[in-house]
């Protein structure tokens, strides 16, 4: 597994992907078969198998302060029996799971969980059931979706992004839960300084309103994405978190429901984000964030807060510019409100930005010079507390007006603009990065960093405008200056 992932990093920082995409893959899918079945064979043998196992558990131990690698008997060809105890007596044997890698790592995770103090019986009901997803265990690269680059807002133009989670029906429903909940929201809105319209967004963008929370158990998706490797570390933290939160008496075994990833309940929390955040709003005793949406709304609340929430301070407001405005000043920096109108910038809506004039502000352009155009402020960066992505805050941005009943944006997207695939991302970033223009990591992704070398290069070579949009045309400039 380890083995794999580097060769990936490596094929990643060689830039084989740029020249060679299918070829990479090729060889990562075979490097990857060839290191289970090489795995899975050493299990079959009985004698390497005790010796490249403890081997082989060293290697992947998270933990630094990880026992002593403790070894399964190492089962017969096609066995299913019961894998044998380890050095930890209080843990009960588990089942077979069908995964040889997921059994060999839920054994030795089970006995560092109890050494860091859960509870053995905790740990045992939590990873006692669980079983390979194709989600994150396939052979198969293409099925096995679970990198960040696949989630849809890395991969959506942000115009389909944004049409497909603002919708109307989410505008109108949210404005009627705010209504049915009304009594409630006012004491969020008292006790958390976050209001309603910011935590209705939330609601709406991660389960459409408590509408769908998941059908996944938290556990198993968890000890799935930390026997896949990429995120182990991560993922053994949350399950530790979910074993605490079974501790404490917050929750039963039964009841941790996830979306693919782990996230739970009508606003989508993590183990650790719950242990940390999650508060009992209708003083029921228990903290039901699957149940009870006062629950888990006063708990977004608690965790908006946390982030740094301004109460009554937009998120973010669409703006106009003088003609000839220097679009290279959506650099990422965050300059006062004053600054911005001394250059010209005003609402879209007309008036004054109703926002208090010491107030920091990031000019941002989603897709370029042409197309939507906004300030951002703090609680923009709040909302990605949430979920790190620009589309995902930004339509948790469009929502909390939507839900108010404003509409926006109100310029038109560029639609015709021609858009790069990932692999002209990749190229773009390799040739950004030989020409001393730090794209960062090739990996297809046009974050931040990626436009910001885009940027910086167009300033240098007086390309007007210096947006840092990605387009077909900006790429053609990059190669020709290479
Ligand atoms: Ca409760």
């Amino acid at each position: 597994m380890a083995l794999a992932q580097t060769l990936e990093q490596f094929l990643r920082k060689r830039g084989t992907y740029t020249s060679g995409l299918p070829e990479s893959i090729t060889a990562y899918r075979a490097l990857r078969k060839g290191v289970r079945a090489m795995t899975e064979f050493i299990w079959k043998q009985p004698i390497y198998g005790l010796l490249a196992g403890a081997a082989l558990m060293t290697a992947c131990a998270a933990s630094p302060q990880a026992e002593t690698p403790t070894v399964n008997s190492p089962p017969a060809a096609g066995a299913s029996g019961a894998s044998a105890p380890v050095n930890a007596p209080s843990l009960a044997p588990f089942t077979a799971s069908g995964n040889t890698s997921m059994d060999t790592w839920r054994q030795d995770f089970a006995s560092r969980a109890v050494a860091n103090g859960r509870d053995p019986a905790v740990v045992h009901a939590t990873l006692a059931s669980i079983s390979p997803l194709d989600l994150y265990l396939s052979d198969d690269v293409g099925v096995a979706r679970t990198g960040i680059e696949d989630q849809a807002e890395f991969a959506k133009p942000i115009w389909d992004y944004v049409s497909s989670a603002v919708t109307s029906d989410r505008k109108s429903r949210g404005a009627q839960k705010m209504s049915e909940l009304a009594a409630t929201f006012d004491r969020i809105e008292a006790v958390y300084g976050v209001n309603r319209e910011a935590v209705t967004a939330i609601w709406a963008m991660e389960t459409n309103l408590g509408s769908y929370i998941g059908n996944f158990d938290a556990a198993n998706t968890l000890a799935n994405m930390a026997v896949e490797g990429r995120r182990q570390r991560f993922a053994e933290s949350e399950l530790l978190a979910l074993m605490k939160m079974q501790e404490r008496g917050d929750v039963t075994r039964e009841q941790l429901v996830s979306g693919w990833a782990g996230a739970m309940g009508h606003t989508q929390f993590m183990p650790s984000t719950f242990l940390a955040y999650a508060v009992d709003f209708d003083d029921d005793g228990r903290k039901d964030l699957w149940n009870s949406p006062a629950d888990a709304l006063a708990s977004a609340a608690n965790y908006l807060r946390a982030s740094g929430y301004q109460k009554d301070v937009p998120w973010g407001v669409e703006i106009l510019a003088p003609a000839g405005f220097d679009w290279s000043l959506a650099d990422g920096e965050d300059r006062r409100l004053t600054t911005w109108t001394s250059y010209g910038l005003s609402p879209m809506g007309g008036g004054a930005f109703d926002a208090p004039e010491t107030a920091y502000a990031e000019l941002w352009l989603p897709t370029g010079a042409t197309g939507p155009k906004y300030l951002l402020f703090q609680n923009f960066d709040v909302y990605k507390t949430y979920n790190r992505s620009d589309s995902y805050a930004f339509s948790v941005g469009l929502l909390t007006d939507g839900v108010a009943g404003k509409s926006g944006p109100v310029a038109v997207w560029p639609t015709e603009l021609e858009l790069l695939t990932r692999r002209d991302i990749m190229v773009l970033q390799d040739n950004l990065n030989r020409l001393g223009y730090d794209a960062g990591a090739v990996d297809g992704i046009a974050g931040r960093g990626t436009k910001g070398a885009l940027r910086r290069f167009q300033k240098a070579t007086g390309i007007v405008p210096a947006d840092g949009y990605p387009t077909t045309v900006a790429l053609d400039q990059v190669l020709a200056a290479s």
